[in-house]
């Protein structure tokens, strides 16, 4: 089975981007609660979405099963309120409930967090526990800058974060780190934001015993873990030198990184510097890169092809494929054997 473990459902239709551009502009006019009731898309727009797009690719590439969340660009969790974060988070995740509803053997849900810059992590749990024991979601995208672009709110390994941790461990699910849109205008959102996001995650944890306070608590860095395989013996030689245990030891029991790297060298380096087992597929189409690589003819974000390239054995790439991301995700796993025919 091949699970791509990183989509979101970037094709929405226009008309519900353009509640949540209402919603923001309603904000900034001044209304900072009684946020109206989103249209509802109807059965026949999401599917016409996602089957003219992600099923097509699912179909052409051979991917089963994708894990999917709301948009991370339109997350912006730096506009409004913590009440209209609450209000927008609930709205895209329940549409995301229903294409897994829709589709459940196409795609398993991811929910989006209400964070919202200064807040304390703690007001996401409410969300995360509706998502997760109401409506069957697998895991979260936790933004470590709500701010989007600015960072200021503190390490993802203060104490600040540890209430919502707590849940996750309770709840055994667990957490992309993943940045939301940039409004930064240093910062490109996916170019720059997004690799900027994912490289500094790393290295607060490379700093912090947050693993040891929380042993099981699981954290995905995507788009290949950033800079940090390319610059792994820079991390490895800086935790040696600030006095910090061995990589391995302190990190890559809990730490995993997914193939949204888009060309083959990539992928290459990725899984000969980084363990077998913290790599998982992913390919976060339809959405950060969507054009056709002129040097081989196929989408940069068809990842499936590179993990195929690999040389490495069969046993590896199907850890890659599957086996890696059914232990890091035990809903996931959960879900799939439900789906399974009776024996
Ligand atoms: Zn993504």
């Amino acid at each position: 089975m091949i699970i791509d473990c990183h989509g979101h459902f970037t094709t929405v239709p226009g008309y519900f981007r353009d509640y949540r551009k209402a919603q923001i502009a309603d904000f900034e006019a001044g209304k900072t609660s009684g946020f109206s009731t989103a249209p509802k898309i109807s059965d026949d727009d999401l599917r016409e979405g996602l089957e003219a797009n992600q099923i097509r690719l699912q179909k052409e590439r051979g991917i089963d099963m994708t894990l999917f969340s709301p948009i991370a660009g339109l997350m912006g969790h730096h506009h409004g309120n913590e009440a209209m974060s609450q209000h927008w988070s609930r709205t895209s995740n329940d549409v995301i409930h229903r294409v897994s509803t829709l589709y459940p053997d196409r795609f398993a849900p991811v929910c989006q967090l209400p964070q919202s810059p200064g807040a304390s992590p703690r007001g996401c749990i409410e969300e995360l526990e509706r998502c997760v024991n109401d409506l069957g979601f697998v895991a979260c995208n936790l933004n470590p800058d709500p701010s989007d672009g600015h960072w200021t709110d503190p390490p993802m390994t203060d104490e600040h974060w540890y209430p919502l941790y707590e849940k996750l461990v309770e709840l055994d699910v667990p957490a992309m780190i993943h940045v939301s849109g940039s409004c930064n205008p240093n910062f490109h959102g996916t170019g720059a934001h997004y690799i900027n996001g994912d490289t500094t995650v790393f290295m607060q944890l490379l700093l912090s015993d947050l693993f040891k306070t929380f042993p099981t608590l699981r954290m995905v860095i995507p788009h290949g873990g950033g800079a940090v395989p390319y610059h792994w013996g820079r991390y490895r030689g800086l935790a040696q030198d600030l006095g910090r245990p061995p990589l391995a030891e302190a990190l890559m029991q809990n730490v995993f990184f997914d193939t949204c790297v888009y060309h083959q060298p990539g992928v290459n380096l990725l899984t000969e510097v980084i363990p077998v087992k913290n790599v998982m597929f992913g390919s976060e189409m339809v959405g950060a890169v969507r054009s056709i690589d002129p040097e081989t003819g196929h989408a940069f974000d068809d990842t499936k092809r590179y993990v195929e390239a690999l040389d490495i054995s069969d046993a590896d790439r199907h850890a890659i494929f599957e086996g890696n991301v059914r232990r890091v995700y035990p809903r996931l796993d959960a879900r799939l054997k439900a789906l399974e025919p009776a024996q």
